[in-house]
């Protein structure tokens, strides 16, 4: 993973993991005050937010509107699309009464996106089920902004992010230790903070000319300097020598390495679920980890021992349905503790039709969907490690030569405090795998250093956390501080 991360940050392309850069060199740290926005577009639903906030970290007031996605507007038209998502906001804010006030919006758009600041970039692909074709390449941020013009909203977009980065914003308001944040949810992803000097594909933005930059006085060290022009508007800016660190997604479901055992059930997985169009397979890491995938790589295993044996008789044909087997069942089924496993009975009598399974069949079950929770558990363990050893936070102390203020510790020093933000509906409804993710960290840190990270979950993070980044990099904001 972090051979991986290091050719991502050299190159574009010169990894599985895509390293992107997201323009968010400021976090919220807690002096925030105000009323902020943000929309969360990123899987079946989207949410709207509301967001007050006053000084010393606290969130006054939050609302969060749930809201699907039509499955039209998935394959529809861009202008469909996001003139649903512009009116949605514009009845929150009617219902609000809030409709007549210039608002700075977060909007938190969870697919893989190239940016050109912290408020624009180009959409580079659709996943998870979407195929809107004219998207793909167009700035996102923009095509919102032109919907919200087009319903008379005097809302504009100036922070633009992915779920991870908003989640990484929610853990650093209550948390200055926050470095890094994960989604283990329908699919998975990680971000954290990088130094800039470290994002070697980054430098030749920096400097190059054709437009990208132009003199700025910096309010930092009051030098004139180059400033990526993205990052000037309508503020005050720090130049590139004060902007020491910025936010990296790392896209890391696409993750993938010889050194990552792959199974028969794997292959045939993502066989499945393989775009026609790729060359090559897409979100190796995720498959192995993610909600969306848990629960059919053990219905493939469950398949093919009712083809190669007769422990579930001559009811099984149900197990040749590809995704009849969800995750949150597989859970249910890890989670049964009951003497005679009676949930387990259920849902193999209910979801897959399998009645009067034998107890000994039923153990059986158990044990494959514990085998799968454990490695997606232990995979995920294994990233964040990949992360913190990255930072020179791993307790090695070798790895991060570079970083001074972010490294490692001189000989008996107590570990540095790691905090972690994470969500995601996988990590927070299944108690079985975040044991599995800790028992792991410890394995693998061992005990002293596994003490000094924590891992925070942050409810809704993806959402509040653009609100809070909306109100960093809005143009009135007074309390930008460089990470
Ligand atoms: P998204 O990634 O679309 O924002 P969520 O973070 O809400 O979605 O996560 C939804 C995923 O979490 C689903 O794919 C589901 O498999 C998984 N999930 C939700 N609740 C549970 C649970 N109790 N046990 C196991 N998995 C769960
Ligand atoms: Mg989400």
């Amino acid at each position: 993973m972090v051979v991986e991360m290091h050719a991502g940050l050299a190159s574009d392309g010169g990894s599985k993991l895509k390293m992107l850069l997201t323009f968010v060199d400021a976090l919220p740290n807690g002096n925030e005050e105000g009323i902020y926005y943000s929309i969360d577009l990123g899987g079946t639903n989207f949410r709207v937010l509301r967001v007050e906030v006053g000084a010393g970290s606290v969130i006054i007031n939050q609302k969060v509107e749930h809201q699907p996605i039509p499955e039209e507007l998935t394959k529809g038209t861009t202008e469909d699309l996001f003139n649903f998502v512009a009116l949605a906001l514009k009845s929150f804010l009617e219902r609000e009464d809030d409709q007549d006030v210039k608002r700075a919006l977060g909007f938190t758009f969870s697919f893989p996106v190239r940016q050109n600041s912290v408020s624009s970039g180009s959409l580079i692909r659709w996943t998870k089920g979407f195929s809107i074709e004219d998207t793909v390449g167009k700035d996102v941020a923009q095509c919102l902004n032109d919907a919200l013009a087009r319903c008379g909203l005097n809302v504009r977009v100036t922070a633009l992010v992915n779920d991870t980065v908003g989640t990484l914003a929610l853990g650093h308001y209550y948390d200055e230790d926050t470095v890094a944040a994960v989604i283990i949810g329908s699919g998975t992803n990680a971000c954290y903070i990088e130094r800039t000097d470290a994002i070697i594909k980054c430098q030749g933005l920096l400097t190059n000319s054709g437009g990208m930059v132009s003199y700025f006085f910096c309010f930092i060290c009051s030098q004139y300097d180059f400033f990526m022009k993205c990052l000037c508007e309508e503020k005050e800016l720090w130049c590139s020598k004060c902007s020491i660190h910025q936010v990296v997604n790392m896209e890391w479901g696409n993750f993938w390495s010889s050194h990552l055992p792959r199974t028969l059930y794997d292959i045939s997985l993502d066989d499945e679920t393989q775009n026609r169009n790729d060359q090559q397979s897409q979100q190796g890491f995720e498959k192995m980890i993610s909600g969306m995938y848990l629960g059919e790589i053990a219905r493939l295993v469950l398949h093919r021992m009712a083809q190669e044996s007769d422990v579930f008789g001559d009811a099984a044909d149900s197990l040749s349905n590809p995704f009849i087997l969800s995750t949150p069942f597989l859970a249910a089924i890890r989670e049964d503790d009951s003497p005679d496993l009676s949930e387990v009975r259920r849902v193999l009598q209910e979801h897959l039709k399998i009645p009067d399974a034998p107890l000994k069949t039923r153990r059986l079950v158990v044990k494959v969907c514990d085998i799968v929770t454990r490695r997606a558990a232990r995979l995920a363990a294994a990233g964040i490690v990949g992360i913190l050893k990255k930072l020179g936070r791993d307790g090695s102390g070798g790895v991060a030569s570079t970083s001074s203020s972010s490294g490692g510790r001189a000989r008996g020093q107590q570990p540095r405090r790691t905090v972690v933000a994470i969500e995601g509906g996988l990590y927070q409804g299944y108690p079985v795998l975040r044991e599995y993710l800790d028992e792991a960290l410890v394995e693998i840190l061992g005990e002293e250093v596994a003490r000094s990270v924590t891992l925070r979950v942050t409810e809704d993070g993806s959402g509040i956390g653009a609100a809070l980044l909306a109100a960093v990099h809005s143009s009135n904001s007074q309390q930008q501080v460089p990470i």
